[in-house]
């Protein structure tokens, strides 16, 4: 194998797979994990994704129980199977009261209950059932919206404590849209067949579950319908995804007894942020004025029975997986099957374990870290961002475009990036949250309120900037533009079944520094992070023209997403998907002039017959190795800002002019897009 020694094709891995598989010359040679997936009988010119990633998608069909199956599936289940350990174990050592093996033991063996969750039924939501109950006015019907989503149930509008987007050293209320049971605004409108059927199904469903509630199946039915029109209101009134992208529309300061009270004159936001412990703070930052406006309207016009049977929904909905088996399975027969494609449920471990990932998973991780991500891989992680962050310096001294005045201040921002690599350094004190025996539901009641009052908490105190707001098991990774930050949970550097023998930079390249950490990086300059500046805060850094170029460019690459239609009648929307594909495009040239620098590619020699240069973009193509049930991909078009992910490899290479060389592309094949529609940004 070409791994140069100490270069980071080895050092990933070994982050990966714990103690490196011993060598011995009896280990029969495994087959070259990129030249496997490929699909020889697609030509790359004519669908490059399909190309590099056919023949491991036609010998692995989505199971049953997924919506979707690809690699991060893969790295999920090796995650799950690690943590199951964890939560046995904690479960089998009856720790004391209070200490991090106690909650995760005890919301393990809640979990795992599903008798008593059977038994219970509805009863541990009694508290909140019986303040819905009590509602006979607009009044009361906003107070309990705040306890609710204080519960976890998003109802009414959406909102918490967060960053001031225009000075990040302060943390600030914010306030705006929300309160929908559809995946997104665009799902109560989109007239394409599959969407409308859905949606059709919908009164049905909450129907269904009010009737948990004791509601005879024509009462419910009604409730059905008022819920879903009074949730057709609340979005028509909601912005679109691509609206909320603009960080200067959606941040609009008001006073609380001011410009708040003027716009919603009904709403007591007063005894709301008082209620929270806010007492002492006055101002806000609204994102959708018009939405609270409206909300305003809605509450007063719409009788009490349908607010009640719509927060009665909301609530049973967000504690489904928590309550009994029937319950249970109407919401999944509803979210899981119909909008997602799912024929079956996941074992219940699995599903309790992705719920115990969101309540107490940074308990979870701390244990989870130290027993599979050594401090070496973190200190090796941390170099393969600054090799990239080295190459992005590079591009910005080149570009022809942009003048010295924003170059020097771009520069200053890619310098002040902070990489948080692997798992915090500092861990978060979760002693106050109470995990016991009662309840499934109970506890997941629990965790939800303490986040929200830990948040909550935060504000009037100075921001910490240590936080993480992923576990360090997540398969994922983020750009935060007020800390003007990258953060890697360790869970991305997982590999699946990969030795380290096998894995060479070019794969490496492609698969972490282009489609993780030049991802991530590039974000920081996609056109909504590149607002914010090196201290995180929205303001004007760009000389007028410099904006004025970089939009004309990054219009190149709306226009490109717009035209790709997976599914009939259903578009990828080219500017709610800006960011993200944007930042993969610079991902994959960042990658690369890093990949450049590797011995490897100086070298140029084959393996499995892919020249370096092949090997990197097939190894980009890997991490997105990944197919979804059509109802799947539907929801996600209309919900998500990230383009599916066969448009996430064939998007970015059309505009990539090594990619062309290394495969051949030639004029009048679907990969081939001429120089002048090509993008060119970073
Ligand atoms: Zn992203």
């Amino acid at each position: 194998m070409r791994i140069h020694p100490g270069l980071p094709a080895l050092l990933l891995l070994a982050a990966c797979s714990g103690p490196e598989s011993p060598k011995t010359a009896t280990t029969p040679p495994l087959p070259d994990l990129l030249a496997s997936h490929v699909d020889s009988s697609v030509n790359p010119g004519d669908n490059f994704f399909l190309f590099a990633n056919g023949a491991w998608l036609k010998a692995n069909p989505i199971p049953a129980s997924e919506s979707s199956w690809g690699i991060g599936n893969l790295v999920v289940e090796e995650l799950r199977t690690k943590i199951r350990t964890i939560n046995e174990e904690a479960a089998k050592a009856h720790a004391p009261a209070g200490s991090d093996q106690q909650k995760i033991g005890d919301y393990w063996g809640t979990g795992m209950d599903s008798a008593k969750a059977d038994r219970l039924g509805t009863a541990p939501l009694n508290e909140l059932l019986q303040r819905i109950d009590g509602i006979t006015n607009a009044q009361q019907a906003f107070a309990v919206a705040g306890e609710l989503n204080r519960a976890g149930a998003g109802v009414l509008y959406g909102g918490g404590v967060e960053q001031d987007p225009k000075n990040s050293t302060v943390m600030a209320v914010s306030l705006g849209q929300g309160g929908l049971g559809l995946p997104d605004r665009d799902y109560y409108f989109n007239t394409e067949a599959g969407v409308a059927r859905n949606r059709a199904a919908y009164p049905g469903h909450i129907a269904r579950m009010l009737m948990f509630l004791g509601q005879d199946s024509a009462t419910a039915a009604k409730a059905g319908a008022a819920v879903f029109a009074f949730e057709t209101e609340l979005a028509r009134n909601s912005r679109t995804l691509d609206q909320l992208r603009d960080p200067w529309a959606n941040y609009n300061k008001m006073a609380v007894a001011g410009k708040l009270k003027a716009t919603t004159p009904r709403l007591d936001w007063r005894a709301q942020l008082d209620s929270y412990g806010l007492a002492q703070c006055d101002t806000v930052i609204v994102g959708q004025p018009e939405f609270l406006a409206a909300v305003d309207a809605l509450l007063q016009r719409t009788p009490a029975t349908t607010v009640q049977n719509y927060y009665r929904y909301h609530l049973l909905s967000a504690f489904a997986h928590a309550l009994s088996g029937p319950i249970d399975k109407e919401s999944f027969s509803f979210y899981g099957t119909r909008l997602h494609g799912q024929q079956q449920q996941r074992p219940r471990w699995k599903r309790v374990l992705d719920s115990e990932g969101g309540d107490i998973g940074m308990v979870v991780g701390k244990v989870f870290v130290k027993d599979y991500f050594p401090e070496r891989s973190k200190q090796r992680y941390t170099k393969l961002v600054e090799a990239v962050r080295s190459a992005y310096r590079n591009r910005i001294n080149q570009l022809d475009w942009m003048s010295a005045a924003t170059k020097e201040k771009a520069l200053a921002k890619l310098n002040a990036i902070t990489a948080k690599v692997g798992y915090p350094d500092k861990w978060k004190d979760y002693s106050t949250l109470r995990v016991d025996t009662a309840s499934y539901a109970a506890n997941v009641l629990a965790a939800n309120r303490w986040h929200f009052d830990d948040q909550v908490a935060k504000w009037g105190k100075p921001v910490d900037r240590t936080e993480w707001d992923m576990t360090p098991q997540t398969y994922n990774a983020y750009y935060n533009p007020s800390n003007n930050e990258i953060v890697l949970p360790a869970g991305i550097f997982l590999l699946p079944g990969l030795p380290d023998s096998l894995a060479d930079d070019a794969l490496v390249y492609g698969y972490a520094a282009a489609s993780t950490i030049g991802h991530e990086i590039t974000h920081g300059f996609d056109d909504e992070g590149r607002q914010y500046d090196a201290s995180g805060n929205l303001v004007s850094w760009w000389t007028a023209e410099d904006s004025t170029r970089f939009t004309q460019r990054a219009e190149v690459m709306a226009k490109q997403f717009d035209a790709y239609e997976p599914i009939p009648g259903i578009h990828i929307n080219g500017h709610a998907t800006l960011g993200e594909n944007i930042a993969d495009f610079g991902g994959i040239e960042l990658g690369l002039d890093a990949f450049k620098k590797t011995e490897q590619y100086r070298e140029g020699g084959k393996i499995a017959g892919y020249t370096p240069l092949q090997r990197y973009f097939l190894g980009y193509a890997l991490g997105w190795l990944h197919q979804q049930k059509e109802e799947s991909l539907r929801s996600r078009l209309l919900s998500d800002v990230h383009s599916p992910a066969q448009w996430r490899v064939n998007g970015p290479f059309a505009n990539v002019p090594e990619f062309y060389g290394a495969f051949h592309i030639r004029e009048g094949q679907p990969m081939w897009r001429a120089d002048s529609v090509r993008v060119k940004i970073w």
